[in-house]
């Protein structure tokens, strides 16, 4: 069995983790020190390539603590006062990466290349000459007085600081099974329950069946016990099980939190409902002046064709099928009363969440390590000294729009910059060998 000595020891070589293990070494500024990054995957980096459909979402021009979900958003703040667009932009320019924002604010490598990201972090890695370890399992970690151990498969590692950045159950690789909660609940953090976010929402709905492959522009709202409580606009995609799309994600969260812990903002709430406004340009009396007008130039018209002249055919069958109105039916045939009916249903097409799909479809944790429980100044742990925690583990989890990568880099660059800084203060690694 190998014995490993090293000052810092990151464990999960995600966002998070590489972005730590630069800005500790950066720190160290080439003195005698030493990191060690261990990554269960095969390679580091692997989610960044999938992020932002393969061009990386980097951050966001509109950083506000609004955006994240915490149990402290007054901490969300401080954070984002440190860590802000302007550090961001230095650390990327710094590797070699020029940062764009596109129409809505969203930031993006100039390339829109996720894979240039993952590539130049870990070229600075390797120019920094941190030691990596990949495909390695942790059997046990434990903090001995001082130094912390922990004995993986082939080796035994000590050290003087742990920084845990093992992200979350989102989009996992084969065989992860959440460890890095195991690992933090050793140490006595408590964990807050966690569940999917931004993952697309199922709903049991039999027009669904007729609606699958569908994309259309809606707005949509989320009402919970009858109030709405989030509304977005955006394109929804309708899948066979239920509903996806940006704006859906956007939703999902509170969903989530809804079906797995029967609460939404720390509330009891009985019931949750989704409403599609398919023309949201169209006031409800405008809506019906347009169809009444239509319908005396269209008289024979059946009615499904009427629909499919201002709405995606699939749709205009879904809400047929709904109010029991036959296809066939002369559009000039209807009664004024399946007309209402009609302009109703096209401004609240409506679905009933039935849950969420499963950790594959998420792009995000929610959950996880209270953020009251580490120093958001070093993301150094409040319980253990010497444990650094940033990235998705922790119970901090934003909108679409790069929120979530933010997080990641920021909690990362400063709990590295934070481990290292202790490190130099507690003396060099010539204490290691004495021991
Ligand atoms: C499809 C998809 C698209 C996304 N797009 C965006 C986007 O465009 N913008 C945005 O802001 N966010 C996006 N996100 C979210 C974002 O990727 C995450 O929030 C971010 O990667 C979290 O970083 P992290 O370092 O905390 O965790 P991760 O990136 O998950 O990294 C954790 C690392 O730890 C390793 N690990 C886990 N357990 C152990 C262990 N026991 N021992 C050793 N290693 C371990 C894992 O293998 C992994 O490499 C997306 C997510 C997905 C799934």
């Amino acid at each position: 069995m190998e014995n490993l000595h090293t000052d810092i020891l990151i464990i999960g070589a995600g966002a998070a983790g590489m972005v730590a293990s630069i800005s500790a070494a950066r720190c160290f500024n080439n003195k005698n020190y030493k990191i060690l990054l261990l990554e269960k995957n095969s390679k580091i980096g692997k989610k960044i390539l999938v992020t932002g459909n393969g061009k990386c979402n980097i951050s966001n021009n509109k950083l506000e603590s609004i955006f994240y979900y915490s149990s402290n958003n007054n901490l969300i703040d401080k954070f984002l006062c440190v860590f802000n667009n302007n550090y961001l932009k230095k650390f990327f320019y710094s590797i070699g990466i020029e940062i764009k924002s596109d129409d809505k604010g969203r930031l993006y490598p100039a390339n829109y290349q996720a894979l240039s990201v993952k590539e130049l972090l870990e070229n600075e890695i390797n120019r920094l000459k941190i030691d990596i370890r990949c495909e390695i399992n942790i059997n046990r970690i434990k903090k001995d007085r001082n130094w912390f151990i922990i004995n993986c498969d082939n080796f035994t590692v000590r050290s003087k600081c742990v920084i845990i950045c093992t992200g979350g159950y989102a989009s996992p690789f084969k065989g992860y099974n959440g460890d890095g909660y195991s690992y933090l609940r050793e140490f006595g953090h408590s964990i807050n329950e966690v569940f999917p976010a931004l993952v697309p929402i199922k709903c049991d709905d039999k027009t669904l069946k007729l609606l699958k492959g569908v994309r259309w522009k809606s707005n949509v709202k989320l009402f919970a016990d009858g109030k709405v409580i989030k509304e977005e606009y955006g394109e929804v995609q309708f899948l066979e099980k239920g509903l996806s799309g940006i704006c859906v994600f956007q939703l999902s969260r509170l969903v989530s939190e809804f079906i797995f812990t029967g609460k939404i903002y720390n509330q009891k709430i009985n019931n949750v409902i989704i409403k599609l406004d398919l023309l949201p340009e169209f006031e409800i009396v405008s809506l019906k002046k347009f169809i009444i007008k239509k319908i005396n130039l269209l008289k024979n018209t059946t009615i499904e064709n009427f629909l499919w002249g201002f709405l995606n055919k699939n749709i205009g069958q879904a809400i047929l099928k709904r109010l029991n109105i036959s296809q066939s039916k002369e559009c000039s045939k209807l009664s004024l009363k399946e007309i209402d009916l009609i302009v109703m249903m096209i401004k609240n097409f409506s679905f009933v969440p039935s849950g969420v799909m499963d950790w594959k479809s998420a792009q995000v944790t929610a959950g996880g390590v209270p953020i009251e429980e580490v120093d958001v100044n070093t993301f150094e742990s409040r319980i253990t000294n010497g444990l650094y925690i940033a990235g998705e583990v922790l119970d901090v989890d934003g909108i679409c729009g790069g929120y979530n990568l933010h997080w990641a880099w920021g909690s990362g660059i400063i709990a590295g910059k934070s481990a290292a800084k202790k490190i130099i203060k507690m003396g060099s690694m010539k204490d290691v060998e004495d021991i």
